[in-house]
């Protein structure tokens, strides 16, 4: 059996805690679950209180980041703990904006991901190439690299989210084709170092998914949902991402 679908939303640095209550009450107003289908909200931790009162029921929460430490003197950082102390059930790792501008390396990510799962939290684990990478034909290769390095002492409750840099943010979005090639990749990787549990794990697609692009997306066989950024922001956007799900 397939796992659920997961349609999870990455706002980035985006809305204010009043604009994510007032987000969550829209969403509320209007949202009917789809079959099937798991809505998430990875919002910036600040949001995180302001969505968990005002979301509609079974609609999680999640952070964009979590600390690689328990506890202690890392002035700045947010930690596992405190995340599920606001109700979050998921943490981004990884995504390939923290790797570029605060250097992250798949250690840094994998230690991120034990944390995470340390205190119950669900990682989503992001990679993907560049797009010289893929102009060299490499993006299966390095994209398991990232992985392998990104899981290394990482248990199976996980998600990957498979985020071709180059789809990222920039309206070019990998054909439904790229996302398969990958998602069946990643999924052959899951089973080396997870065996069976490897099929009810989500292997999501990201980059530059809106409402009229899901469908097709996610229909693939081993694509069990996607990471949306921008077509996050509008409620608008993501009853049409749900309901074409
Ligand atoms: C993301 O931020 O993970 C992402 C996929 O962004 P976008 O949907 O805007 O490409």
């Amino acid at each position: 059996m397939s796992p659920r679908t997961l349609l999870a939303l990455n706002w980035k640095m985006n809305k204010t805690p009043t604009e994510a209550q007032a987000w969550a009450q829209d969403l509320a107003a209007a949202y009917a679950p789809a079959e099937g289908v798991d809505l998430a909200v990875m919002a910036p931790a600040i949001c995180l209180p302001a969505l968990a009162a005002n979301l509609p029921a079974g609609v999680s929460v999640g952070a964009q980041d979590v600390s690689a430490h328990a506890a202690g003197a890392y002035t700045g950082e947010i930690s596992a703990s405190m995340l599920v102390d606001v109700g979050a059930r998921y943490a981004v790792v990884g995504h390939s904006e923290r790797r570029d501008y605060q250097g992250e390396t798949d250690a840094v990510v994998a230690a991120k991901a034990a944390q995470a799962q340390a205190h119950g939290l669900t990682p989503i684990v992001c990679v993907g190439e560049k797009l010289e990478v893929r102009e060299r034909g490499e993006h299966v290769p390095f994209t398991l690299d990232q992985l392998r390095g990104s899981l290394r002492g990482v248990g199976p409750d996980v998600v990957v989210a498979y985020e071709p840099v180059w789809a990222i943010g920039t309206g070019k979005t990998a054909t439904a084709d790229d996302a398969e090639e990958l998602a069946g990749a990643i999924r052959g990787l899951l089973s080396e170092l997870y065996g069976d549990q490897a099929s009810n794990l989500r292997v999501l697609y990201g980059g530059s998914v809106k409402p009229d692009n899901i469908a097709s997306i996610c229909a693939q066989p081993n694509v069990d949902g996607a990471l949306v950024g921008g077509a996050s922001l509008k409620v608008a956007d993501v009853l049409g991402m749900n309901d074409a799900l």
